[in-house]
């Protein structure tokens, strides 16, 4: 923790004084965190750092209870994405990492119900395709391709979604469910703009800048997670059954 009005070095840009009242390290973002919204750059280099942020992504996520998390969901704008789709840890072997992904032959279609760790308590159904091939790199470098149907297609569909800005309830068709979308939308607008009139977080352009910033580098930061950044809670968001 830090004390209040106390500049920082953030990746390289020195943003002027602000009143930090919580600041915590690496943490999962949400909407409408200007990186949700950036469309990754390509992996350059796998290295002891990219390993040791994808270590921090398991621990947030299990955390969080998800089984998918995209770097952009921590406000790094590169293309990879973790799954575990026991959402716990204990077992290597069912922890994916998919490295600079790319889709293809995408076969039928099928609804499902998604929700999302940038968007804490809201869920839709969403059309996906059914069948899906993905191939991307792993962590050693080693490239890799999987057919992939049910739960993991869906998966790997909507984190590659994230990795070009699209978020699920961009999916959401119109009618009811897309009007309770959008009202639950701006519950987290509301949250994220008070949160930044009061100071606890960086307006949009510090945000922006810095995703810009990491994406023109083309790698992490080495200090990136020892950046501190600032913590926002979701707002209360009440669950139709
Ligand atoms: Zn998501």
């Amino acid at each position: 923790m830090r004390g209040v009005n106390e500049c920082f070095i953030n990746l390289d840009i020195k943003f002027s004084c602000f009143s930090y009242v919580s600041i915590i390290p690496m943490q999962i973002v949400h909407y409408p965190h200007p990186a949700l919204r950036f469309k990754s750059v390509d992996v350059q280099q796998i290295d002891g750092t990219l390993r040791k942020v994808v270590r921090k992504m398991f621990d947030l996520m299990y955390e969080a209870n998800g089984i998918g998390l995209a770097a952009n969901q921590v406000g790094l704008p590169f293309r990879f994405f973790i799954v575990n789709l026991n959402a716990r840890p204990g077992n290597e072997d069912e922890e994916l990492v998919f490295i600079n992904p790319v889709l293809s032959k995408r076969k039928g279609d099928v609804v499902g119900e998604e929700g999302c760790l940038s968007l804490p308590g809201l869920y839709g159904d969403v059309q996906r395709a059914e069948t899906i091939t993905i191939e991307a790199f792993d962590l050693s470098g080693q490239g890799f391709a999987m057919d992939l149907d049910d739960l993991p297609a869906r998966v790997v569909q909507h984190e590659t979604d994230h990795l070009d800005g699209i978020m699920f309830t961009d999916h959401i068709k119109e009618g009811e469910e897309s009007d309770q979308a959008e009202l639950e939308l701006l519950k987290f607008v509301k949250n994220f703009r008070d949160a930044q009139a009061d100071k606890l977080f960086v307006v949009d352009e510090a945000l922006q800048a810095s995703v810009q910033a990491m994406a023109d580098s083309g790698k992490i930061s080495a200090d990136f997670l020892s950046t501190p950044v600032h913590k926002l809670t979701p707002p209360e968001i009440n669950r139709e059954e």
